[in-house]
């Protein structure tokens, strides 16, 4: 542990201390009952009403204050909250009388506490938590948010709150529900997660105003919710909702922040109220107690960081259970008080053998009166929501790097600082953009920080691989680049540089690598030597005026990289003409040259030289010369232009032999009859005016400035409205991509219909958007990439692109400043218009993985009244929507989680930013008025368009994989390579394949370092359930360096064998439908739910994994020459 870095020595220890605490605990002084989970739970009679007190904090990881701030109590003029005490205070509370209980939710803070706790408090915890006094419900490192956050993300914070508490405490510590009592919304895929994560149950507190008016009273507010049809029954779940979110009965708070009555019990008092106060609470609990169908009641005694002087609660609570059973006995009432957990309460519920209601759908959007819809915070800072995704990305990309490369264990260090900020990440204040400007700020500060020191493996592992020697003195730097804003220090002031690519998925992804640089000619080679296509294309004037850009990059260096399963890849970049030092300004000031990064790095065993002894003039500026936009009109000639070279790796000869066949087809325009994303295909044989009827239906004005971009797969006709048309080889699409904005309502929010559109609430002025005028700003055409751009004079732009060899088509958006002068704040949104015929139903994803469909004006299980059109409509949208006719699917798939709807027919919205002057009264007490230099906050991003025929097979699995490909983008790194020629170059190892290609239909979803000689796995089955969507896999063929000897199966957040966990049944009101998509709106024909088909079984390594399972695996491992 010696190589640790010196900066984070004294966590470290720290850590150190705890992890060896954690064995060495005495245990003679342990008192004599000694039963956790179930067991510890206060016996139940259910004859009587069972009242479960159960006292809680919610303790949110950043939303007025920051994590910090909230931990020590800081800044307590914002929020009176400091968690440090709440825990402080609980334990000695709890510690005074064996009958009190307490929960906890957020490992986040609790590993905060406790690693600074002292033995002796230590102790007493292991104590309280051994005894079932102190439980975890969630235990995830956050709450997290259920509509913006990825399933990968959600599975990893789960996992990495888990393994502290199993860590530290053992299976007693081991929660048993799930406690989503704050999230603005529950999903479908959330509650797969948690089934099959072994939870027995789920509890929510905030569902639709309408929904829980007809639960209540239909007493449905528990319920068994089916998490995915294709897992069917191994994914369903006891869920309730909470009778009042997370709040005590009125009047009875108990704490410090609360005005509430305390119970007076001296009769001699002039305020004695013991008999008032028991009978108000005695009425309280039984008008709960009908709306519920068993003789258990769970009352939440708590809120927002409550229990910071814990004495004030118990006290109050020992009181009142005592009085109210005295009272109970006196009058024959049947009425026990005892202090509880949810994980009591379920059992005492599941003990009562109750007949539930069921549910396959899901608890979006949620509205909390009729003008407040929490559809808002899908997009809410929409910068944020990308970065957060981008972190996932960077975490995937260094687990598997840190297994792959081999490398030390003390990484593990940096990469569990990453796995700690992902999962604060994850709050539900956090990815949902609902919390104050600063604690944003300090979110992103903590991401970025620890991505930056987790790119050492990285780092690390690029060099090993490329000098085949760890301990060889780094050739490169492996700089990250600000990409979405096309700026690039490295690239732009670099004649000679390294492009490094890692994919993080285990299949060949073709992608398109887009490199900032300077005007000029370049080459750019392949691992194999040699040259390969690329084409210059001059950034776009809203790109370059990004007011956070500081860079001097006029163009973008185009490439398809072809990049095999995790694999790391690298391309050498010339530029040709000699530099001309007028473009050559030295900006190096965000991201610190290699020198600074290796010293900071490296210095205990690397010897720095001068890398940079390039002799780059930093005085000598000359104003740089405007560019003309690219306009080069001759048709790409696809047998020239196309980009073969890609395919020429050192070993792939075959593939180049295939596209050689591929290109002379094309040529001779051979008609190929079954269209699918993996062939490539020819258009018919048919003339420009010939596509144009076929397309038309009488809708298309002729016009003289037609034109089309176009590759093997497809041609996007544009005129000067803009794109109208999308042609495929079988059929056409119309389709208008046109960008709006909505004005949001403002109002002072005293009652709803002065409610104002805000951080959480989505609430437009009008019922039609404000459509933006596009102007034409250039049309682009090469080898590799063709473009259509357009601006509108509300500040955004869009440009729409295909590249060749690819099939999707790209809306590549810059947005912002928004225009507040008008001093009314808006909402940009895109849509995609097309003919598609979908009835008002549409389907958006749960998490990144299922689909669900929606219909318009419509929810599932209740009859809808709505009051806000537009805003009611809209769902989250984490990777996906599309819509749908027989022949034809359009899906828009995002690079992050954003808000969308059809609102018309064959149309798709998708809401990109938002720039709001009110708060919305929901707690921020901020406007959500994002500002960077002074300006209104810009945001890029992209969509990519899909067309496919969603009867055919293979393209369903095609836009699954881009599904996964879009979320798990390839990373880039650009090195300087100004001191390492190209010979030299060519004779490291630059081109590293991790893994084998998996099957279609298999994802490797987890890849990372378990313990010293074991590694943690994942591999999830992505197809839905058919006749033969079980997929086998032998686990000793997947990877060329790590040889797996033995795997045992645990839960998916592992930190528990599968084989140890039972799942519990129960009884419901009606069999569950086959499939929810088909059934909705379509009662009568849907068969119910079969069985579960017996297990496939797996034969050591080889494993069977079934329609949309993910498995998780510890395996042990060795290392091995690949
Ligand atoms: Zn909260």
């Amino acid at each position: 542990m010696m190589l640790i870095l010196k900066r984070n020595m004294s966590v470290t220890l720290l850590l150190l201390c705890v992890v060896g605490l954690s064995s060495s605990i005495p245990l003679n002084d342990v008192s004599s009952r000694e039963e956790c989970g179930y067991e510890s739970c206060t016996k139940v009679n259910q004859d009587e009403l069972n009242v479960h007190i159960v006292p809680h904090t919610h303790d949110d990881v950043g939303w007025l204050k920051t994590v910090d701030q909230y931990y020590y109590g800081s800044r307590n003029n914002i929020q009176k909250a400091g968690v440090q005490y709440i825990l402080d205070s609980v334990i000695k509370e709890l510690w005074q009388d064996p009958k009190r209980r307490f929960i906890y939710v957020e490992t986040a803070f609790f590993w905060m506490w406790w690693v600074r706790q002292s033995d002796d408090v230590r102790h007493k915890v292991h104590t309280l938590v051994r005894q079932g006094r102190l439980q975890f419900v969630g235990g995830a490192w956050s709450m997290n948010d259920e509509a913006a956050s990825h399933y990968q993300s959600t599975i990893d914070q789960f996992t990495w709150g888990l393994k502290k508490l199993n860590e530290t405490f053992g299976p007693c510590a081991m929660p048993r529900v799930g406690w989503q009592i704050d999230p603005f919304g529950h999903s479908r895929e959330f509650a797969s997660l948690l089934a099959a994560m072994g939870y027995d149950g789920l509890f929510l507190g905030r569902i639709d105003y309408q929904d829980k008016r007809a639960r209540l009273k239909q007493k449905r507010m528990e319920m068994l919710w089916r998490g995915d049809d294709d897992l069917g029954k191994s994914s369903d779940i006891f869920t309730g909702a909470l009778y009042n979110t997370y709040s005590p009965p009125p009047g009875f708070c108990f704490d410090v922040l609360c005005d509430d009555e305390p119970i007076i019990d001296d009769p001699n008092s002039p305020m004695f109220n013991v008999e008032t106060r028991i009978d108000s609470f005695i009425k309280y609990v039984l008008e709960q107690r009908n709306n519920f169908r068993t003789n258990n009641v769970i009352i939440t005694m708590g809120g927002d960081f409550t229990y910071q002087d814990a004495l004030m609660w118990y006290k109050n609570l020992d009181k009142l259970i005592e009085y109210t059973n005295m009272k109970s006995a006196k009058d024959g009432l049947k009425i026990k008080l005892f202090y509880s957990t949810p994980d009591c309460y379920l059992k005492a519920v599941k003990d009562s053998d109750p007949t539930l209601p069921t549910k396959q759908d899901d608890f979006f959007p949620y509205a909390s009166d009729p003008t407040a819809y929490w559809t808002g915070y899908f997009t809410s800072r929409p910068t944020t929501k990308f970065f957060e995704r981008q972190g996932n990305d960077y975490l995937q990309m260094l687990k598997q790097l840190q297994v792959l490369g081999g490398l030390e264990e003390h990484n593990s260090f940096v990469l569990n600082e990453l796995k700690s900020s992902m999962g604060v990440m994850q709050h539900h204040d956090a990815i949902t953009g609902t919390e104050k400007q600063h604690v944003a700020h300090d979110y992103e500060r903590l991401l970025d920080a620890a991505v930056e020191d987790a790119l050492i493996i990285a780092r690390q592992a690029f060099n090993k691989i490329a000098q085949r020697d760890a301990l060889k003195q780094p050739l490169f730097g492996y700089d990250r680049c600000r990409f979405n804003e096309s700026s690039c220090p490295t690239s732009e002031n670099s004649r000679r540089f390294v492009v490094t690519i890692y994919n993080p998925v285990g299949w060949i992804v073709m992608e398109p690598i887009h490199v900032p640089v300077l005007d000029g000619a370049y080459e750019v080679y392949a691992p194999n030597g040699e040259k390969i296509t690329s084409q210059l294309v001059d950034i776009p004037e809203p790109v370059k005026n990004i007011p956070t850009r500081k860079s001097k990059a006029s163009h973008e260096l185009v490439f398809i990289a072809k990049l095999h399963p995790l694999g790391v890849k690298s391309f050498y970049v010339k530029k040709l003409s000699k530099i001309s030092r007028r473009d050559v300004v030295y900006t190096n000031e965000y991201y610190g040259n290699i020198n600074d990064y290796w010293k900071n790095l490296h210095d205990n065993f690397v010897e720095i030289h001068s890398l940079n002894d390039t002799n780059v003039d930093h005085e000598f500026k000359q104003e740089q010369i405007p560019l003309p936009i690219a306009k080069v009109d001759a048709k790409v000639n696809i047998e020239k232009d196309i980009n073969a070279d890609i395919l020429k790796d050192k070993d792939d000869n075959v593939d180049v032999e295939e596209l050689e066949r591929i290109i002379k087809e094309t040529k001779t325009e051979t008609a190929v009859k079954a269209r699918s994303l993996d062939k490539k295909l020819n258009y018919p044989n048919l003339n420009e005016e010939e596509l144009r009827m076929l397309a038309d239906e009488a809708m298309v004005v002729e016009r003289a400035d037609e034109d089309y971009l176009e590759n093997e797969y497809m041609k996007i006709r544009i005129d000067n409205t803009g794109v109208t048309h999308m042609i495929l080889p079988d059929r056409t699409t119309n389709l208008k991509v046109q960008l709006h904005y909505w004005t949001g309502c403002y109002g002072n929010n005293t009652n709803t219909h002065e409610r104002s559109s805000g951080a959480y609430i989505f609430r437009p002025q009008t019922t039609v958007p404000y459509a933006m005028t596009y102007r034409n700003s250039g049309t682009v055409k090469g080898p590799i990439v063709q473009e259509y751009r357009a601006e509108t004079k509300e500040n955004a732009a869009s440009v729409l692109r295909i590249y060749n060899g690819l099939n999707y088509f790209v809306h590549d958006f810059v947005v912002g400043p928004i225009p507040i002068e008008d001093k009314v704040g808006k909402e940009y949104v895109v849509r995609y218009d097309t003919n598609v015929v979908n009835n008002g139903e549409f389907y958006t994803d749960s998490n990144g993985r299922q689909m669900l469909k929606r219909k318009l004006n419509e929810r599932p299980q209740w009859n809808l009244t709505l009051e806000e059109p537009i805003a009611g409509n809209y769902y989250p949208v984490t990777n996906k929507i599309s819509i749908q006719d027989e022949q034809t699917r359009i899906s828009i798939l995002t690079d992050r989680s954003e808000g969308g709807s059809s609102l018309e027919e064959g149309s798709i919205e998708l809401m990109l930013h938002r720039r709001l002057l009110h708060d919305d009264a929901f707690g921020v007490g901020e406007a959500l008025d994002e500002v960077a230099e002074g300006k209104g906050l810009v945001m890029r991003g992209h969509h990519k368009l899909l067309n496919i025929n969603p009867k055919n097979a293979i393209d369903v699995i095609a836009e699954r994989k881009l599904v996964i490909q879009t979320n798990l983008q390839p990373i880039v790194f650009i090195s300087s390579a100004d001191n390492v020629d190209f010979d030299t170059w060519m004779k490291l190892d630059n081109c590293f394949k991790g893994t084998k290609e998996l099957p279609d239909g298999l994802h490797l979803l987890t890849l990372e370092p378990w313990t010293r000689d074991s590694l943690l796995l994942r591999i999830e089955n992505y197809v839905d359930k058919s006749n033969n969507s079980t997929i086998e896999i032998d686990l000793s063929e997947v990877f060329n360096n790590v040889k797996i000897i033995s795997i045992k199966e645990t839960t998916l957040a592992a930190n528990r064998w599968v084989e140890d966990v039972e799942k519990w049944t129960w009884k419901v009101e009606n069999e569950f439908s086959e499939s929810f998509n088909l059934e909705y709106n379509n009662f009568d024909s849907v068969p119910r739910a079969r069985a579960d088909a017996g297990e496939a079984t797996d034969d050591r390594l080889k494993i069977q994994i079934k329609a949309k399972q993910i498995r998780t695996f510890i395996a042990k491992y060795k290392m091995v020459e690949s």
